[in-house]
Formats: C-alpha cells, structure tokens, sequence
C-alpha cells in the first residue's frame, strides 16, 4: 500500500538511502534536513529545508503523514563526538528534535515511527576488553554511556517507548552499529572510522604513510549501508518494537581496517599512530536477537562493503582535488 512517510535527517547519509528505499517501494515521501544532500539529492516528493528543532518546521512536517523515520540528530564520528567540546549542542539539539517529532507526530495522528539509536548507549565498563565486548541489548541496564551522545540516545529511546506506553503510538527502535557506505561524510571532522580511513588512503602516495588515532587496537565492527537499509525496513514492517542492533558482528581493530582499505587501494602505506578522541576500546554488534526475531543477518563481508566505500571516496579526493588545482 502507498503510504506518506516523512524521513527526518533525509539530506544526511543514511536518511539519504532511506529515502531512495522507500521510493523504490512507491511510497509518498517528504524530506526535511537542516540542508540538502551533498552528494545525491535523493528523490523525495517533497523536500523541506528546516530546522526540526523549530516546533513549526516540526508541526509542518507531521502533517498528513501516515509514517515518521526520525534519523535527524546533531551527529558526527569520534573527532566530534568525543572531544567534549559539542556536548551541550548534542545533547539540546537531537532532544530537541526528537521531542517535537514525537510531540507533534502524535498530535497528528501519526501511525508509526521509526527511531534511530545508537550502540554509543551500551555501558562504557562492558566495552573496556578490544576482544570481548558486551553489547546485547539487555545489556543497556544499568546505563553508563560514554558519551552525552550516547545518554541523549538512551532518553530518546525512553521517550518513544513512553509514548507508545501511554498513548499507544507504534514505535520501532534500532541501535546502529557504525554504518558505512557511498553518499556519507568522508571529510571535515564529522566522517566516522571507514571514511577517514578511505580519505587517507586514497590521499597518500603509495609508500608514504596514514594517520590512526590511539594504538589502533581499538576494535568495531562495521554495517554496509544497504544491510542498514533492509535491516529497518524489515524492523518497519515487523511487530517486533526493539530496542534491537542492526550491526555486523565482523568485529576487527582499526588497524585491521586501514591494512584492507591498504590492499583495496593496492597501496603500501605505514601506519602512524597519534593522540585522539578513540570512544570504548572495544565494540561489536550482538545480532542474536534480531537474528532470532526477525531472520535478518547481514550479507556483505566488510571488505565487499570496503571496496564499494573505498571506490567512492576516491572519486570524491580527486574531484575535491581537480576542483582546488
Ligand atoms: P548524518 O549526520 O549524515 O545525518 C543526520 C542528518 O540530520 C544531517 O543531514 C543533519 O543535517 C540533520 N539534522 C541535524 N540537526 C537537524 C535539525 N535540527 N533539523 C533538521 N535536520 C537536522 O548521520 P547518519 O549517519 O545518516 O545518521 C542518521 C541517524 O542514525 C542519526 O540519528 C544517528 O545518530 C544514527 N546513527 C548513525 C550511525 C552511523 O554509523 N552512521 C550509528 C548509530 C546511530
């Protein structure tokens, strides 16, 4: 059935794909994003240019629509997470967010939602060991994030499941693990691990050297972004409300990481390890649950997902470099 849906955060990466998803399926879309999409406009019905933290642009948005995907938040990788030196923006702005699309997606009837949390809410004291972490989803309890990003994810998650609660308002909740893939930011202090990595190494000259933050024994695992994809969309069309991970369990260091970003690119480069923002020492998705309750398991290896990402960010290096010659 052709539904209206509203993707929030739609000019971001994974609201981006998600929009194109959704197309595909002939649903009616309406977007909305602070700015539009850097690398591919995605084909919205309508796209609104708004702030989300504004009750207005947030009422308007709500309106006629039958479903919400909130993926709107105040985000960024480790350099602009875990530094301390956005915490109050990213704690008033994505609650913010999520506070009006709920507040007033409810007053408008809307149907369901869709709310996109974060692994950043698993226990800082669980993730300490880089070869055994603990993240399944009962594990949240007691909570100690290691970031306000992480608390922020953890009150939002709360807030859904309290409307669904009191209200009856249908609410589907998933923890992303590290999703990576074309279309994402890949410079200028909001890339994650994989895109930093794919910048460097499609920067350095074969023989030269990279720059990785801590001993890079520090462990993830990392979600290709079309797994992402059908990982919410089956959570969408479920009756299962989560809190669930939709992650890879293909846990390596980031070490690991940049020598297979090395052999894509076919390039020689050392490693130079210097001080960083690093967030846990160790992460990976613990997929049992959804496994269980909704037969999903990703398809990609990383190294699939790797040789598309490292393609694209090359392409992006270069045309960034004709345009600056
Ligand atoms: P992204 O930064 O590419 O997209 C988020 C979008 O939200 C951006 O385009 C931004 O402009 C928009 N936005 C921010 N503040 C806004 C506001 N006030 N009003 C309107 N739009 C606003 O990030 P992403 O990687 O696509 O992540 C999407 C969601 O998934 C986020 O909620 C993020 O926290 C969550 N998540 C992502 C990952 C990941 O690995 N990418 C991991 C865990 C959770």
């Amino acid at each position: 059935m052709r539904k209206r849906i509203l993707v929030n955060g739609a000019g971001g990466f994974i609201g981006g794909h998600l929009v194109k998803r959704l197309k595909t399926e002939g649903n009616w879309v309406r977007a909305v994003d602070l700015k539009r999409h850097e690398f591919a406009e995605p084909p919205a019905d309508e796209f609104i240019v708004g702030d989300l933290r504004d009750q207005q642009v947030a009422r308007g948005a709500v309106e006629g629509i039958d479903e919400v995907y909130q993926l709107a938040a105040d985000m960024g990788g480790a350099g602009y997470l875990f530094t301390g030196a956005h915490d109050a923006a990213v704690l008033h702005n994505s609650a913010t967010i999520n506070l009006n699309t709920l507040e007033f997606g409810h007053q408008a009837g809307v149907k369901k939602f869709f709310y996109s949390s974060s692994a950043c809410i698993y226990p800082e004291h669980n993730q300490t060991d880089p070869d055994n972490p603990k993240c399944s989803e009962d594990s949240a309890y007691p909570a100690a994030p290691d970031s306000e990003y992480g608390w922020e994810k953890l009150f939002s998650e709360r807030l859904y499941l309290a409307y669904q609660r009191n209200y009856g308002t249908q609410v589907r909740i998933a923890r992303f693990h590290n999703i990576f893939g074309p279309e994402g930011t890949w410079t200028g202090g909001k890339e994650k691990a994989p895109a930093a990595v794919c910048r460097k190494v499609s920067e350095a000259r074969d023989g030269g050297s990279i720059e990785v933050w801590g001993d890079g024994r520090q462990t993830r695992s990392f979600l290709y972004i079309d797994e992402c994809i059908e990982g919410i969309r089956r959570l969408m069309e479920s009756d299962f409300m989560g809190p669930v991970n939709i992650g890879s369990e293909e846990m390596v260091s980031i070490n690991r990481l940049a020598e297979m970003v090395m052999e894509i690119a076919g390039k020689k480069l050392s490693i130079h390890h210097i001080e960083g923002p690093l967030g846990v020492r160790g992460r990976n998705s613990d997929n049992r649950l959804i496994q269980s309750r909704l037969g999903w398991a990703p398809m990609y290896s990383l190294r699939q997902g790797l040789e598309k990402t490292y393609r694209w960010i090359a392409t992006q290096t270069e045309l960034t470099s004709t345009k600056t010659a």
